[in-house]
């Protein structure tokens, strides 16, 4: 093993632990393998060879940097320790676009947040919305006492970027659709920023430090007024080539009675979409479609299952073994570590339990050891995850 030098400049081995360290700072719930930290944290360091990253992850062991085990498949793995916090001093800024509202949120490397705001967003003007977002990171960069641009900026926003033209799509801000969203702020803010759909936001808040923390494989699911979903992989959003990853929602929902099919029509055009089925106003029109005349909120029918309602709890328990069939569908291609759920649905006590009994039927396995659980964040993982966006 070599010594390690101490001239300058920075010889390759420290340009190394460098990049490692960066990595580490920036995705402080990775615990990788060396060839995964070759592969994700060290593109930046030419030809580096999966032996020159061991032998640097060993130094940094010593200093405490980081630490090794070995999980259950035998695979050694290292990931970053408390230490490395310390020399770390970064400011993330993550923003929430939403419908009338722009949130904004300032973390420390490990987390910690600064600060946290909430701004009603000029309607329908989109360099109104521009101008406000970069008046709020400079508003934080200044709060939190660090030099302007100094702060990684993330944005999460509904709709996503087309990677073939970088406009963004799909957003019920319409005023955002059809404009190149990510460039526009990067002029503005002076900077590289991250821009992701707001179900990868949410996923990635929870594979970092939340609900799914130090799970290597998160399926992160929004069950609310719309269903939505994103997946992380070692830390990483898995965006897919058509930026669309994770996208289950306008899927049909999976091993459909006769009685389901065609399904209720979806505006996107499709029939019986796994959205008509399982988000709010899904639950209501199916509680409605079974008991004529009962136009109760899908809150209000989970309110009155636990008070005993037959009906109500019938509709939930139609609605559960349709979210086991859905999720059963997820983890037969992704195969997840850990499904965390968010959304107004997600404060339904019993899926937890009773959707991993039902979901075994159809999981292409002897037995699933996929955890499903409910979000760590409530309503900060949105803007969490924007901030944990930029990757370096
Ligand atoms: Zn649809």
């Amino acid at each position: 093993m070599p010594d390690e030098p101490t001239q300058t400049p920075p010889s390759p081995h420290e340009t190394l632990i460098g990049a490692i360290r960066r990595y580490l700072a920036t995705h402080p719930a990775a615990a990788d393998t060396v060839e995964g930290i070759a592969g994700w944290a060290v593109g930046a360091v030419a030809s580096v060879t999966a032996d020159e990253v061991r032998t640097a992850l060993t130094h940094m062991e010593a200093r405490g940097e980081v630490a090794k085990r070995r999980e259950s498949s035998g695979a050694e793995v290292f990931a970053r320790t408390g230490v490395a916090d310390v020399s770390v001093g970064m400011v993330r800024i993550g923003i929430e676009h939403r419908g009338s509202k722009a949130e904004i949120i300032a973390l420390d490397s490990d987390g910690r947040q600064r600060l946290r705001r909430r701004e009603p967003t000029p309607r329908d003007d989109y360099e109104a919305i521009l101008t406000l977002v970069a008046t709020l990171v400079a508003d934080a960069e200044r709060e939190c006492d660090i030099r302007p641009g100094e702060a990684s900026v993330g944005i999460g926003t509904p709709g996503s970027l087309s990677r073939a033209t970088g406009l963004l799509r799909g957003s019920n801000s319409v005023c955002l659709n059809g404009r190149p969203v990510q460039s526009d702020l990067e002029d503005r803010l002076g900077r590289t920023i991250a821009v992701a759909n707001d179900a990868n936001c949410f996923a990635l808040s929870e594979a970092t430090d939340g609900a799914a923390k130090d799970a290597a494989v998160v399926f992160g699911v929004i069950l609310g007024t719309g269903v939505g979903g994103g997946i992380v992989v070692n830390g990483r959003v898995l965006e897919g080539r058509n930026g669309i990853g994770g996208e289950w929602g306008h899927n049909a929902l999976p091993w459909p009675t006769d009685d389901e099919r065609p399904g209720p029509p979806c505006f996107c055009g499709q029939h019986g979409c796994i959205e008509t089925w399982l988000s709010g106003p899904g639950l209501a029109r199916d509680h409605r479609a079974i008991v004529s005349g009962d136009t109760a909120p899908a809150h209000e029918i989970v309110a009155r299952a636990a008070g005993g309602d037959a009906t109500c709890e019938a509709t939930l328990a139609r609605y559960e073994e349709r979210l086991a069939r859905a999720l059963a569908h997820v983890i037969n291609i992704v195969d997840p570590d850990v499904i965390v759920v968010g959304g107004g649905l997600s404060n339904v006590d019993r899926w937890y339990q009773s959707v991993p009994r039902l979901w075994t039927r159809w999981v292409f396995s002897d037995r699933v050891d996929t955890l499903l659980v409910r979000h760590a964040h409530g309503d900060s993982s949105g803007v969490r995850g924007a901030a944990w966006l930029p990757s370096a």
